[in-house]
C-alpha cells in the first residue's frame, strides 16, 4: 500500500518506519526542512530503541522516503496518516487543532482517486467530521473517507509496540475505509485485538484510555502519601493490589507525577470536552490538580533535604519524562527543576543518558551539565533521581557516595532499596516507604 505520513515526530517516524518494514511504500512528510534534510541524509531525529536500525534498513530497501512536499506524498497515496500533534492550547488547555486543521487543508488539493485519511493524533470527538468538512470545502470533488486510528504506542517502546500492539482500534464510518485499514493491518490479523467502532467512539477511546492511566498514577501517588504517614510500604501495597486481575500491576509505580507529551495534554483536553458538553469528569479534574500539586511537593522534598545549606549543590539524575526516551516535553523533572531553580541558593548539575540536548534547549545555562552520573554527583550535597532509567539502577552506590560532599539521596523513582542506599552510607528518602 502507498502510505503518506504527515508529521515525523515521536509517533509519525516510528509508524512510518514500521509500516515500511511491513512492506508498504511510505512517504514521510514534515514541514520542518531541518528534520527532513537530516532524515534524507540518513540521520535519525529522535531516540527510540531499535528505530535507527530499521530506519536504515528500509531506506536501503527503498521503502521509505522523506519530503517537505505535501503534493509529493499525498497525490499517489492510498492512505494518508496525520500525526502532527495536538498540543494544549496555552489558555484553555483544550487540544489545539491548528496543526491538524492546517494539515487537512494543505493535503486536500493533492488528493487523487479514493484516499483514506487517518488521524493518529489524540483528537477531540468530532474531529473526523471537521476534517471531512475542511477537505470537501477545499476540494469538492475529492473522493475520500476520514478514519480515526488512535495510536497507543509508548514512547521508549515505540518500535516494540508498533509490532506488538495490545489492540488496534479503527474508527470508520464506511465499509470501504474499513477494508483499506484491514488491509494495512493484515500482518496483525489473529495476533492482536482489532476493534472496528464508530469514529466518535474511537476518538473517545484514546482520551478515555490516557485519562484512566493518569488517574491510576495519581491514585498510587496518593497511596504513597498515605503509606508515608502510616508506616506501610507502597510497593508492598501495589504488589498486593496488582495481583488482583481486575486491577493489574501496571501503572502502580509511585513517583514524581505523570508527565510527557500525552497524559497532561490529554487529561486537560478531556476535562475541557467534559466542561463544554456539560458532563462532570470529576476524577480527571482531580487527577490534573493532584498531579500539579505532586510536583511541587516533590520539589519541596528535594529542597527540604538541603534546608540548612545556603548554596547547596544538587545533582539531578534524569531529565526525560520517563526512561527510554530523549523527550523532555512536560517532564516532571523539568517542572521540579523549575521549582528548585526558583529558590535562591541551589547550584544544580544535571545528567541524563539521552535527553541532554533536548534539556539544554529548555534549561540553557541555568544548570551545569555532566558527562555521567558520577560527575554530576561530585561534591554534591544531595543526589536526586527524577527519571527511571535502567542504567541508574546499575550505579555503584558506594562509588557514588564517595564522590559526594554530603551523602544524601532523594530517589523520586524508588530506583534503590532503602537498605542498599543506607548500606552505602546515604541518608535516603524515597517515595511511599
Ligand atoms: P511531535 O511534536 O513529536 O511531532 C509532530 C510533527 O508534525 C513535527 O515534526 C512537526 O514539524 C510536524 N508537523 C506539524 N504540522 C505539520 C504540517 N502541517 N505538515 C507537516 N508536518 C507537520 O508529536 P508526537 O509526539 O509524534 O505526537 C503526535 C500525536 O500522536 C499527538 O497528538 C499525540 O496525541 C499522539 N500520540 C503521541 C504519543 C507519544 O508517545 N508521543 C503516543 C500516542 C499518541
Amino acid at each position: 500500500m502507498k502510505v503518506a505520513i504527515i508529521g515525523t515526530g515521536y509517533v509519525g517516524l516510528p509508524t512510518g518506519v514500521g509500516l515500511a518494514e511491513l512492506g508498504n511504500q511510505v512517504t514521510c512528510i514534515d514541514r520542518e526542512p531541518r528534520k527532513i534534510e537530516a532524515l534524507k541524509a540518513g540521520k535519525i531525529t529522535l531516540f527510540e530503541e531499535g528505530l535507527e536500525e530499521l530506519f536504515h534498513k528500509n531506506i536501503k530497501a527503498g521503502r521509505i522516503c522523506f519530503t517537505t512536499s505535501m503534493k509529493e506524498g499525498v497525490e499517489t497515496a492510498d492512505l494518508v496518516i496525520i500525526a502532527v500533534g495536538t498540543p494544549p492550547h496555552p489558555i484553555t488547555k483544550e487540544a489545539d487543532m491548528k496543526y491538524i486543521h492546517a494539515a487537512a487543508t494543505e493535503l486536500a488539493e493533492y488528493l487523487q482517486g479514493y484516499t483514506v485519511i487517518a488521524t493518529k493524533d489524540a483528537v477531540p470527538v468530532g474531529t473526523g467530521d471537521d476534517i471531512e468538512q475542511l477537505i470537501s470545502k477545499k476540494n469538492p470533488t475529492a473522493e475520500f473517507d476520514v478514519v480515526s486510528l488512535p495510536e497507543f504506542l509508548r514512547e521508549g517502546f515505540a518500535v516494540h509496540d508498533f509490532f506488538h500492539p495490545d489492540r488496534i482500534v479503527v474508527g470508520a464510518n464506511t465499509q470501504r475505509a474499513k477494508e483499506v485499514i484491514a488491509e494495512l493491518y493484515k500482518p496483525f490479523k489473529g495476533k492482536t485485538n482489532m476493534l472496528f467502532v464508530k469514529r466518535r467512539s474511537s476518538e473517545t477511546i484514546k482520551y478515555a484510555s490516557n485519562a484512566f492511566l493518569a488517574i491510576k498514577i495519581h491514585y498510587i501517588n496518593e497511596m504513597a502519601n498515605f503509606c508515608e504517614k502510616t508506616g506501610a510500604d507502597v510497593y508492598e501495597v501495589a504488589q498486593g493490589m496488582g495481583l488482583d486481575s481486575r486491577i493489574g500491576p501496571k501503572f502502580l509505580n509511585p513517583g514524581p507525577g505523570y508527565g510527557g507529551s500525552c497524559f497532561p495534554k490529554d487529561t486537560n483536553a478531556m476535562a475541557f470536552m467534559g466542561r463544554v458538553n456539560g458532563v462532570e469528569l470529576s476524577l480527571i479534574e482531580t487527577a490534573i490538580k493532584g498531579n500539579a500539586v505532586r510536583k511541587k511537593e516533590m520539589a519541596k522534598r528535594v529542597l527540604d533535604s538541603v534546608v540548612n545549606q545556603k548554596t547547596p549543590k544538587i545533582a539531578v539524575l534524569g531529565l526525560a519524562f520517563k526512561g527510554g526516551t530523549d523527550d523532555c516535553r512536560e517532564s516532571p523533572a523539568m517542572e521540579i527543576l523549575g521549582e528548585i531553580l526558583a529558590v535562591p541558593g541551589p547550584r544544580v548539575t544535571v545528567y541524563d543518558p539521552k535527553a541532554m540536548e533536548n534539556a539544554k534547549a529548555l534549561l540553557g545555562d541555568k544548570v551545569q551539565y555532566a558527562q555521567d552520573a558520577y560527575e554530576a554527583a561530585r561534591g554534591a550535597d544531595v543526589v536526586v533521581i527524577l527519571t527511571e532509567w535502567n542504567q541508574f539502577k546499575k550505579l555503584d552506590l558506594a562509588k557514588l557516595a564517595t564522590v559526594m560532599h554530603h551523602k544524601r539521596m532523594v530517589d523520586l523513582r524508588n530506583t534503590f532499596r532503602t537498605q542498599d542506599a543506607t548500606a552505602a552510607g546515604f541518608e535516603y528518602v524515597g517515595v511511599g516507604k
